[in-house]
C-alpha cells in the first residue's frame, strides 16, 4: 500500500467538511471513513488498518470529548488567553459595545447568508413622506439659491430660515406626539438628498438637528419634563439647536476634552439650586452662531461631593440655553466657502442648574456612552444622504454637459480621456447611493449600525470626493469660474468637509472601520472576550471552551474555502441572482472567506499590536467595506426588480470593488511582519495569482453613454434629485434641454457635411443656417431646431462675470477680534 493513500484521504475528507463547514463530530466520522476506505481500498492488511486508525482515533477523540477537552486543553489556553488578551479601556469598552450587527456581521463570517440580506423588504418612502418630498421640499429648493446663499449673504435667506422651521425640516426624527414629522430614515435621507443637490448649506443646516444633538439624545435620554418642554419647540424651530463636543486641544481624541463642569450651588431663574458651573472652549460647531439651545459636552467633577463619594464623575451632556449669563456664542467660522451656520461656543464659569443635564443628575457621567450609542444612527444617514444628493446631481449635470459641449468639433463625452471620467462618475454614484440606502434602510430596521455607518461614511465621502474631482475635470473653464451658473464648483470646494467631520476620514478608515468591525462582527471574539470574563470559574471554562473550538472550525474553514474558491476563482458555489449577478455573489464569498482568513490570523499572531498597525486594519477595513459596497449594491439591484439596463452601472462598481478587495488583501500580505505567515496566507488566499482587473474600457463607455442620453438607468440614479428646470436650477434646465440636444445632432451633422462641401459661404453662424437651408441640406424645421438647441446651449456654456464691485463679498465687516457675548 503506499502509505500516503489514507493521509491523503483523511486531508481531501478534512477540506471538503471544512469548505462545508460541518462540525467537529462529522469531521471525526468522515475522518475515520476516509482513512479506513482508503487504506482498504489500496489493499492494506488489516494491523495496518488498525494502527492508522487507532493513531487517527488517538488524536481527534480527546477533542470529542467535552470534559476531558475542557480540563486539558481550554483550561491552559484560557489561562494564556487572559494573560495576553490586551485590556479595554471602558471607553473602548463603550465604543465597542455600542451598536447593533447586521449584515455585515454575515460578511465577516467567511459564508454570507444570502437570504438574509436577500429577503430583507425593499424600503420605501411612505405617501406622507413622498408628499413632503414633493411639496416643502421640492418648493425650498426652489427658493434656495446657492450663489446668493454662499457669496452673497453668507447665509440662508430670512425667507429660508423661516420656510424650513415653519414646515418642520429641523424635526423630522421627532416623533409626532411633541409635533415632529417622525420620518424614516430613508425619507430623511431623501429629503437631504434632494436639498443638497441644490445647495450644500441648505441641507447641512437641515441634517445638523436631525443627526447627533439635542433631539436625539433627549429622545432616547432626556427626562419627562425636559422631552415634553425641548422636544415641541425643537420640532418646530422655535429652538435651534447645536452640539458641541470638539475643541482645541481635543479633535479625533474627543473623550479628552479639557472643559470641565464644578458640581456647586448657583443662581438660577431667582433660586439657588445646585448645579455645575462650567468652563469650556468649543470650535467647529455647526449651528453654533444661530443656536438657541447648546447641546454641550463636559468633564463633570464634584471636588466636595455635593452627589457622592466620586470626584471625577466624568463625561457629562447638558443644555445650555443661548441666554445663559457668560456664554459666548454668535462669532463664525468660514469652512471653505460654505454658507452653514459654523463657530465657537466658549464659557467661563457659567452656571447651569442640574435639570439641564441630559437625562438629569442620573445619566451623570453617562455622556460619552449616550453620544457613541446615538452616533452611529445620523452618521448613517447625515454624510451618505449629503453625498449621494451631490453626486446624482452631478453625474446628471455632468452627462448632460457632456453631451452639449463640443470640441474638436464632437461632444466631449465621446472623447476615451472624458468616458474614463464619466465611467468614474457613474459607478461612484451607483456604489454612493447604494451604500447610502443600505444604511438608511439598516437604521429602519432598528438597527444602530455602528460598523456600516463608519464605512458608509467613509467611503460614501471618499468616492464624492473623486466624483467631484471628475466632475471639475469634465467641466473644465466652466467649473472653475465661480457665480450663479456654476454648479460644481462649490462642490468641488467643500468636499473635504465631509472627509473631516464626524470622524475624520484618514481615522475613521485605519481605527475604527476594522477596529470595531474585528470585534463586533467576528462571530467568535467579541464572544471569546466576554466568555473570559464570566466570574464563576466553571461556566467561564464551558462559555470559553464552547466558543474557542467553535473559532478554530470557523478558521480551518476559512482556510479551506479561500484556498478551494482562490483555485476556481470563485466559479463555484451555491449562490444567488440571476445569470448576470451570480458570479458577482461567488466573488463575495470568496472575498468574505479572505477576509475572515487573514482577520483571523492577524488578530492570533499580531495580537494587541494589530491596533497599532494601522495600515494593516485600514487594509483589512477597505476589504470589509468594499464586501458590504458590493453587498448592497446588489441588493439595490434585485430590489429595483434587476433592471437590464442598470447592469453595466453595477458592473462597473462591482469590478472596482473586487479590484480593491484584491489590491487591499495584496497590501496586507506584502506587508505582515510575520512573513512565514504571509507566505502562507498568500498560498491560500491567491493560490492561482490575482486574476482581479479594474473595470473594462469597453464597461466604461457602457456607464458613460448612460450618463450623456436620458435613459431608465439615468433617471433611476437621479432619483430625489431636484430637477426642476426652474430660474435657479442650472441642471433642470440643462437636463431639460438634453432630448433636444441629442435630436439635434444627425441635423448638426448634415449641416456640417454641407459647410465641409463648400456651399456654405457666410462666415455668420445664423446666416449659415439660413444658406444650410435655402441649398436644401436641412430643413426649416431642422433650422429651427438648431438654432433654439444652439442658443439654449450657449447659455449653460457661457460662465458668469462680474463687475469688480460685485465681488467682495456682501457680509458687513466685523471687527478683528470682537466677539459678541449673549
Ligand atoms: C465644518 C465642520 C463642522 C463641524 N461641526 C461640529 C459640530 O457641530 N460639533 C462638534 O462637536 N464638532 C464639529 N466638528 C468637529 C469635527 O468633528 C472635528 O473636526 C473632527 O473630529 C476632527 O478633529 P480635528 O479637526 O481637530 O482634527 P484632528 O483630530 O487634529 O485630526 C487631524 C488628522 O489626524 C487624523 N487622526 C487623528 N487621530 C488618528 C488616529 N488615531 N489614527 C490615524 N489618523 C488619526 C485625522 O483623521 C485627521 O486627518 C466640525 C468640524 C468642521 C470642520
Amino acid at each position: 500500500m503506499n502509505s500516503w493513500y489514507p493521509l491523503l484521504a483523511v486531508l481531501a475528507a478534512s477540506l471538503v467538511c471544512a469548505y462545508l463547514r460541518t462540525g467537529l463530530r462529522t469531521w471525526t466520522f468522515a475522518g475515520f471513513a476516509a482513512l479506513f476506505g482508503a487504506a482498504w481500498l489500496a489493499g492494506a492488511s488489516w494491523p495496518a488498518i488498525a494502527i492508522t486508525t487507532a493513531v487517527f482515533g488517538a488524536l481527534t477523540l480527546p477533542l470529542n470529548l467535552p470534559d476531558f477537552r475542557r480540563r486539558k486543553i481550554t483550561a491552559p489556553l484560557l489561562t494564556m488567553y487572559q494573560k495576553i488578551t490586551p485590556q479595554i479601556s471602558d471607553t473602548e469598552r463603550t465604543a465597542l459595545e455600542a451598536g447593533t450587527v447586521g449584515f455585515e456581521g454575515e460578511l465577516f463570517s467567511g459564508k454570507p447568508n444570502w437570504k438574509k440580506l436577500l429577503g430583507e423588504p425593499a424600503a420605501q418612502l411612505s405617501v406622507e413622506e413622498q408628499a413632503f418630498l414633493d411639496g416643502p421640499c421640492e418648493e425650498v429648493c426652489h427658493m434656495a439659491n446657492e450663489w446668493q446663499i454662499t457669496h452673497e449673504l453668507a447665509d440662508l435667506t430670512p425667507e429660508i430660515w423661516e420656510f424650513i422651521k415653519k414646515k418642520k425640516f429641523f424635526g423630522m426624527i421627532i416623533p409626532k406626539e411633541y409635533g415632529g414629522l417622525e420620518f424614516s430614515a430613508l425619507a430623511q435621507s431623501a429629503v437631504l438628498q434632494k436639498l443638497m443637490g441644490v445647495s450644500g448649506s441648505l441641507s447641512s443646516t437641515v441634517g445638523v438637528p436631525n443627526s447627533l444633538g439635542p433631539g436625539e439624545l433627549l429622545l432616547h435620554y432626556g427626562t419627562k419634563e425636559q422631552r415634553d418642554y425641548y422636544l415641541p419647540r425643537l420640532a418646530d424651530g422655535r429652538e435651534v439647536p447645536c452640539f458641541a463636543l470638539t475643541g482645541p486641544t481635543a479633535g479625533s481624541d474627543a473623550t479628552s476634552i479639557p472643559d470641565y463642569g464644578i458640581v456647586c450651588k448657583g443662581e438660577w431663574q431667582g433660586g439657588n439650586v445646585l448645579g455645575v458651573r462650567l468652563t469650556f472652549d468649543k470650535r467647529y460647531i455647526t449651528l453654533a452662531p444661530v443656536a438657541t439651545l447648546i447641546g454641550l459636552a463636559f468633564q463633570m467633577h464634584d471636588p466636595d461631593h455635593l452627589l457622592g463619594d466620586k470626584e471625577h464623575i466624568g463625561i457629562t451632556l447638558a443644555l445650555i440655553p443661548r441666554d445663559t449669563k457668560g456664554l459666548e456664542i454668535g462669532r463664525r467660522h468660514f469652512p471653505l466657502n460654505a454658507a452653514f451656520q459654523n463657530g465657537p461656543v466658549r464659557g467661563n464659569d457659567i452656571f447651569v442648574p442640574l435639570s439641564q443635564l441630559i437625562g438629569g443628575e442620573a445619566m451623570a457621567g453617562q455622556g460619552w456612552r449616550m453620544l457613541v450609542e446615538c452616533l452611529s444612527v445620523g452618521r448613517a444617514i447625515t454624510l451618505p444622504s449629503n453625498a449621494s444628493g451631490g453626486v446624482r446631481m452631478g453625474a446628471i449635470a455632468t452627462g448632460a454637459y457632456a453631451r452639449m459641449r463640443k470640441q474638436f468639433g464632437m461632444a466631449i463625452g465621446r472623447f476615451e480621456g472624458i468616458e474614463e471620467a464619466l465611467a468614474r462618475i457613474g459607478g461612484y454614484t451607483y456604489a454612493i447611493t447604494a451604500l447610502s440606502r443600505a444604511t438608511a434602510s439598516a437604521v429602519d430596521r432598528g438597527e444602530k449600525p455602528a460598523v456600516t455607518s463608519a464605512i458608509a461614511k467613509y467611503h460614501c465621502t471618499e468616492l464624492a470626493r473623486e466624483v467631484a474631482k471628475d466632475i471639475m475635470d469634465v467641466h473644465g473653464g466652466k467649473a472653475v469660474q465661480l457665480g450663479p451658473n456654476n454648479y460644481a464648483g462649490r462642490g468641488w470646494q467643500t468636499a473635504p468637509i465631509a472627509i473631516t467631520v464626524e470622524g475624520a476620514n484618514i481615522m475613521t478608515r485605519s481605527l475604527m472601520i476594522f477596529g470595531q468591525g474585528a470585534i463586533r462582527c467576528h462571530p467568535h471574539v467579541l464572544k471569546e472576550m466576554q466568555a473570559a470574563q464570566i466570574p464563576d470559574y466553571a461556566t467561564r471554562l464551558r462559555a470559553f471552551d464552547r466558543e474557542l473550538f467553535a473559532h478554530i472550525g470557523f478558521a480551518f474553514s476559512n482556510a479551506a474555502r479561500s484556498f478551494v474558491l482562490g483555485l476556481v476563482n470563485a466559479r463555484i458555489g451555491a449562490a444567488p441572482g440571476d445569470k448576470y449577478t451570480r458570479r458577482f455573489y461567488r466573488k463575495l464569498n470568496r472575498y468574505a472567506a479572505n477576509l475572515a482568513l487573514v482577520a483571523d490570523t492577524s488578530m492570533l499572531l499580531l495580537g494587541g499590536k494589530l491596533k497599532f498597525k494601522e495600515k494593516i486594519s485600514a487594509r483589512l477595513g477597505d476589504v470589509l467595506s468594499n464586501l458590504y459596497i458590493a453587498s448592497a449594491m446588489l441588493k439595490r439591484y434585485e430590489d429595483q426588480g434587476r433592471p437590464i439596463a442598470d447592469q453595466p452601472l453595477l458592473a462597473w462598481a462591482f469590478h472596482d470593488c473586487a479590484f480593491r478587495m484584491q489590491t487591499a488583501l495584496d497590501g496586507v500580505l506584502r506587508n505582515f511582519p510575520i512573513r512565514p505567515a504571509a507566505w502562507l496566507l498568500r498560498a491560500l488566499v491567491f493560490p492561482i495569482g490575482r486574476r482581479e482587473a479594474p473595470p473594462s474600457d469597453r464597461l466604461g463607455r457602457r456607464v458613460a453613454a448612460i450618463l450623456c442620453a436620458p435613459g431608465e438607468a439615468r433617471d433611476r440614479l437621479a432619483e430625489w434629485a431636484y430637477l426642476t428646470p426652474s430660474a435657479n436650477n442650472p441642471v433642470g434646465r440643462m437636463n431639460a434641454l438634453l432630448p433636444d440636444v441629442i435630436a439635434a445632432e444627425p441635423v448638426e451633422r448634415k449641416f456640417a457635411k454641407a459647410q465641409k462641401s463648400g456651399a456654405i459661404k457666410s462666415l455668420d453662424a445664423a446666416a449659415q443656417l439660413a444658406e444650410a437651408e435655402q441649398i436644401g441640406a436641412i430643413t426649416a424645421e431642422e433650422r429651427k431646431l438648431l438654432e433654439r438647441v444652439r442658443a439654449a446651449t450657449m447659455e449653460f456654456i457661457d460662465v458668469d462675470d462680474f463687475d469688480p464691485a460685485e465681488l467682495p463679498a456682501a457680509m458687513p465687516r466685523a471687527k478683528p477680534g470682537l466677539r459678541s457675548v449673549a
